[in-house]
């Protein structure tokens, strides 16, 4: 018997479909695997064992009646900021203890309706708020390649369950790296579409000008299989782009000829870990035996991504979590009068980093303030795009290390939120200016943790990143590397 839980999503489909095995033994291999690692390792907030092996057994049985929908019988992991009905939901928060929701996000939804099952609830910076999944309201996940070393963030989970084979693939989102920026920490592939791809219908909002749900996968063909169901416009989402979705597994070839890639020379300046450095420097020489043209590029802006980015992110979340009052769902603290029943629910449910920010958006949306920040802030994030605009008139994809660093140690950061956000630094502008990007194993450090390489593309240009990922991945073997468990 093959190793069921080393599939990602198109072997685990060519399996089922040849009837090498059934949807029932994939989710019973990838149950059991949970079962096995995920005490240590805390990925799932929680399984749904009972539901997913009944998806299974019908998938089985609709596929023996002629169904081949493409996902059919596939199990994937979803991150909890994304609302599924009948299983509880909380955003990696305590003040969501018990949320049930009443409905379905859209990405989950088209998901199910293409055969795949949920396994699970991964696990979430609170409300997706961070860099390392340690900001959960329900205990930090570990990274499958040292326990001691977070999985990154927001989508820690995810990423952590498809890195240690306990979900062929998995959904997160990315508000400002938290698709690409764990992926790229635990070895895995990491898919952030352009703005308005993806519909965010039932997505527990964050940043509104900013989030989108992106797959974590073992492999580029997987993102595009993933990708291509979950793409497209959405009636209850008007953010959603009314663009059509390309056949995007087509758009991938082993060549990388004709791709123009730029490089920034503004990337390799800051303090970047010198083993990420020298991995990247590699990867573009690769790039280059591939065919594809290197070309050096400018984008000054960059050094003021991280600031606008904090403004604006926190700004739209004060908003975005006014809506947590204790009264419609979730915890709810009784108070001597209405003010004081918010404020002790709000209190208690909310954990330090999600006040912080609550706190910083509010203030920079304040009379008096608004101009000098929020304002401000909204100005120089059209400058970066402009930015974005002039260099992709001369290239096709933006390349540079997705982190700074590779994993680093829990707890190391906690206490500095500072050094915490500097691990944004390469991911943040592609949420301000909406475009695509992927990242993709690159390499080790010299303590075996991994190192991921990200390409940005311009909105919509989801195939050509795809393309010149999924050549440089064929011609290396970093995505077939599996940690030690
Ligand atoms: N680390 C960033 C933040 O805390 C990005 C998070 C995300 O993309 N959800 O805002």
């Amino acid at each position: 018997m093959e190793q069921l839980t080393n599939l990602g999503v198109a072997d685990a489909r060519a399996g089922l479909a040849d009837g090498r095995f059934s949807s029932v033994e994939l989710t019973q291999a990838n149950l059991q695997r949970i079962e096995e690692v995920d005490g240590a390792l805390h990925a799932y907030l929680r399984t749904t064992p009972a539901k997913a092996l009944e998806a299974a057994a019908e998938a089985d049985r609709l596929r023996a009646d002629g169904d081949d929908r493409p996902l059919l019988g596939v199990p994937l992991a979803i991150k909890d900021v994304l609302m599924t009905e009948g299983i509880e939901t909380t955003a990696g928060s305590r003040i969501l203890e018990g949320f049930v929701p009443p409905y379905t996000a859209t990405a989950v939804q088209k998901l199910e309706a293409a055969g795949a099952i949920v396994l699970g609830k991964t696990n979430t910076d609170e409300f997706a708020m961070g860099s390392s999944t340690e900001n959960s309201g329900y205990g930090a996940t570990r990274n499958p390649w040292d326990a001691e070393r977070v999985p990154g963030g927001s989508s820690g989970g995810s990423a952590a369950a498809v890195a240690a084979d306990e979900a062929p693939a998995a959904l997160g989102t990315d508000t400002g790296g938290s698709v690409r920026q764990p992926a790229a920490l635990c070895g895995v592939v990491g898919l952030k579409p352009s703005y308005g791809r993806v519909s965010r219908y039932g997505l527990i909002a964050y940043g509104s000008s900013l989030d989108q749900i992106g797959p974590l996968t073992k492999s580029v063909v997987d993102a595009a299989l993933l990708l291509q169901v979950i793409a497209g416009a959405d009636s209850h989402d008007s953010t959603t782009l009314p663009a059509d979705v390309p056949n995007y597994a087509e758009a991938l070839s082993e060549k990388a000829e004709g791709i123009r890639i730029g490089i920034p020379q503004e990337y390799f300046v800051q303090g970047i870990q010198p083993e990420v450095e020298a991995a990247i420097r590699i990867a573009i020489e690769q790039f280059a035996t591939l065919g594809a043209e290197i070309v050096p590029i400018q984008l000054p802006s960059t050094e003021l991504a991280l600031p606008v980015y904090y403004m604006v992110v926190t700004a739209e979340a004060s908003a975005n979590l006014a809506r947590y009052d204790g009264i419609r769902f979730g915890l709810s603290v009784d108070g001597e009068t209405i003010f004081d029943h918010f404020r002790q629910t709000r209190g208690a449910g909310f954990g330090p980093e999600v006040k912080r920010r609550i706190m910083l958006g509010t203030y920079a949306l304040s009379a008096g303030y608004y101009d000098a920040y929020y304002l401000k802030a909204q100005q120089v994030r059209t400058l970066i795009r402009q930015e974005f605009e002039r260099a992709f008139t001369e290239v096709d994809v933006v390349l540079s290390p997705t982190s700074p660093t590779t994993a680093f140690r829990i707890g190391e950061k906690v206490d500095d939120p500072m050094a915490m956000i500097l691990t944004d630094i390469f991911t943040t502008t592609a949420n301000l200016c909406g475009l695509c990007g992927i990242s993709v194993p690159c390499g080790f450090d010299g303590e075996g943790l991994p190192i991921g390489l990200q390409l940005l593309g311009p909105s919509l240009g989801e195939e050509v990143i795809l393309r010149a990922a999924y050549a440089y991945e064929q011609s290396t073997d970093w995505h077939l590397r599996r940690p030690n468990l």
